[in-house]
């Protein structure tokens, strides 16, 4: 039994899916709001007897492997090795592909320079800069081992020679961490000098990257640098702080979403440990993807400028998408709280008063209150200019209300605020609202997929498709070799097959399934993911199949061409008087018939 086999047999599919999203039991199939795609009723199952998952929503289907694949972003070798963790199966080390004999050099290497800035901070007297400047921010002990705080010293090479010289990784390994620079004269030197380090975490636990406060008063430099977008760091994904705390998240099914690394300590520190940083004021879709596992409410708590408005406006689009409430703690009106006591951002205020950052949290108001309040600030509700700038901002985000209640709720408040007759009100807010769908809808309708009815050589094609896909990487290629000249009738194989022979390295079907335009993913998917096809073949058998299967479409793809072919024929044999020309395609037609014809008898 080959280990794979061995190890998908020990992880029993329901409880590893069970351990990461809500499944219900019903039936002989398990249920589930599908993980892949947004949806509020669930289409997502689960079934223990042939230990596979399908989507009847997005399609989504496959094995445990699959499943950890696809909802962990890792990689097959990973996913492998978290079930036979798992399993308490020890796994042969041949299993591992060269990137993730990589990822795994470079997470060590990142995680050794975490251990050695935090050793320079708590441990070491070249750290003290680092510890008073923590005092002063009120950053505790506690803190600073939960989030594994470090310290960077003003030496050009100190985490390079510990790394190079002590440790002895090469450089190009360590120069693809991002913690070191190659300079002008072809030299390296640290990217992180003089600064207070921040391990960035995946939502694994495991260190990605690191951001670093200046400590030096220095003014060339920045005060915040992060690490740059590597194999393992994705800025779009990074939630800081999200894997120790998921728990907490995950209990209340509640999240705060603060900027800065300082803020998320802060609040940590004022007893609200559900709380995430994004780092910046953009929240992505990989980031709410990724709360929405664990959350119901997302709290928004960006700062009040432009930039952290614009976030909270696009904010909604994001999240509406996944059935998430979205909710806002608006510190520029916090009614509990004198005007002298009013405070810039989060991180001040869990400092200077624990409790009343803990009321924010609790008073956070709806997104649109939120919006709504912004636009009194910004425009002047009396004058007729302020009026239409008003309506014309709040507009298409109150159409974006789904509950006819909530919205003429904000429709009222609208018109007493601005003095206007409701009515009046209702249609210009209409207006804006079906221009705005009318965009919407012809988006969308480019990406839905329209139903055709498959003929009998498309579905022999699709199946010629699924089965290539599914030989072990290493022949992959050599099979396809064997499609090379096949005239497909469906059109997004030929040029599938193209990019199959021209992809460079070892195969890797998500990586090849990622260099696809979006058209030829689709075909691609359509044919992977039938149902039908679902069973996997052994070796043998799915050599066996291919052969025939392939015999069957090259066959009936020369059947199909001999068919047209007797069409132009007849064409040109009911015209009772033929040109020359026609007298010699009528017989460059039969020829080519007689060619075709022994080639299906070759194949037999
Ligand atoms: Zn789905």
């Amino acid at each position: 039994m080959s280990q794979i086999r061995e190890i998908k047999d020990a992880s029993n599919i329901v409880e590893v899916i069970g351990e990461r999203i809500k499944l219900d039991a019903g039936g002989i199939n398990f249920k589930a709001c599908c993980p892949f795609h947004s949806e509020k009723t669930p289409s997502f199952f689960v079934n223990p007897s042939i230990q596979r998952y399908r989507c009847f929503g997005c399609g989504a289907n496959g094995d445990v492997l699959d499943f950890l694949q696809n909802f962990e972003g890792v990689t097959f070798y990973e996913a492998l090795k978290t079930l036979a963790d798992r399993s308490g199966i020890t796994l042969k080390e041949f299993q591992r592909t060269k990137e993730d004999e990589e990822r795994e050099k470079l997470l060590e290497i990142l995680n050794l320079a975490k251990e050695y800035y935090h050793f320079l901070l708590t441990k070491h007297e070249v750290g003290q800069t680092g510890r008073d400047y923590l005092q002063d921010r009120d950053v505790s002990a506690e803190s600073i081992k939960i989030f594994q705080l470090g310290f960077a010293t003003n030496a050009w090479d100190s985490l390079l020679k510990y790394l190079y010289q002590k440790k002895k990784y090469p450089l190009e390994l360590i120069e693809r961490t991002g913690l070191i620079l190659k300079g002008r004269n072809g030299g390296y030197y640290d990217r992180f000098r003089e600064r207070l380090m921040f391990p960035l975490k995946n939502h694994r636990g495991q260190v990605v990257g690191f951001s670093g406060r200046l400590l030096s008063k220095s003014p060339k430099e920045a005060k915040y640098i992060n690490s740059p977008e590597t194999l393992l760091y994705h800025k779009s994904k990074m939630l800081y702080g999200y894997s120790e705390l998921f728990r907490e998240i995950k209990k209340k099914e509640q999240v705060v979403v603060v900027e800065g690394e300082f803020d998320m300590i802060s609040s940590a520190q004022a007893h609200v440990n559900h709380v995430v940083a994004i780092k910046g004021s953009a929240l992505t879709t990989e980031q709410v993807n990724l709360l929405s596992r664990v959350a119901k409410t997302i709290i928004l708590s960006l700062d009040a400028d432009e930039a952290g408005i614009k976030a909270t406006e696009r904010a909604i689009g994001i999240v509406k998408e996944k059935g998430i409430d979205l909710k806002v703690i608006d510190l520029k009106h916090l009614d509990f709280l004198a005007k002298e006591d009013q405070v810039k951002d989060p991180d001040e205020l869990a400092r200077e008063k624990p409790k009343a950052w803990r009321q924010a949290v609790e008073s956070a108001i709806s997104v649109y209150e939120f919006l709504f309040n912004h636009a009194l600030d910004i425009y002047d509700p009396l004058s007729a200019d302020g009026k239409r700038q008003i309506i014309n901002y709040l507009a298409p985000i109150l159409e974006t209300i789904d509950h006819a209640v909530e919205k003429e709720f904000y429709l009222q408040k609208l018109s007493v605020a601005l003095n206007v007759k409701e009515s009046l009100l209702k249609e210009d807010v209409a207006k804006f609202g079906q221009a705005k769908e009318k965009l919407a809808t012809t988006t969308d309708n480019t990406s839905a997929k329209p139903k055709i009815f498959k003929s009998h050589q498309e579905r022999n094609e699709e199946y010629l498709l699924f089965l290539l896909f599914s030989f072990p990487a290493t022949t992959l290629k050599e099979k396809a070799l064997e499609l090379q000249d096949f005239v497909f009738v469906s059109p997004g194989f030929k040029p599938v097959i193209e990019q199959l022979l021209n992809f460079k390295g070892s195969f890797d079907l998500s990586r090849f399934a990622l260099s696809l335009a979006e058209d030829l993913k689709k075909s691609l998917m359509d044919a992977l993911l039938s149902p039908e096809y679902e069973q996997k073949l052994e070796k043998e058998t799915l050599e066996k199949e291919w052969q025939a299967t392939l015999l069957r479409v090259k066959k009936e793809s020369l059947r199909a061409e001999i068919a047209k072919i007797n069409e132009e024929i007849t064409k040109l044999d009911s015209s009772l008087q033929r040109t020359i020309l026609e007298e010699q395609k009528l017989d460059e037609l039969l020829s080519l018939i007689v060619a075709k014809q022994s080639a299906i008898k070759k194949l037999s």
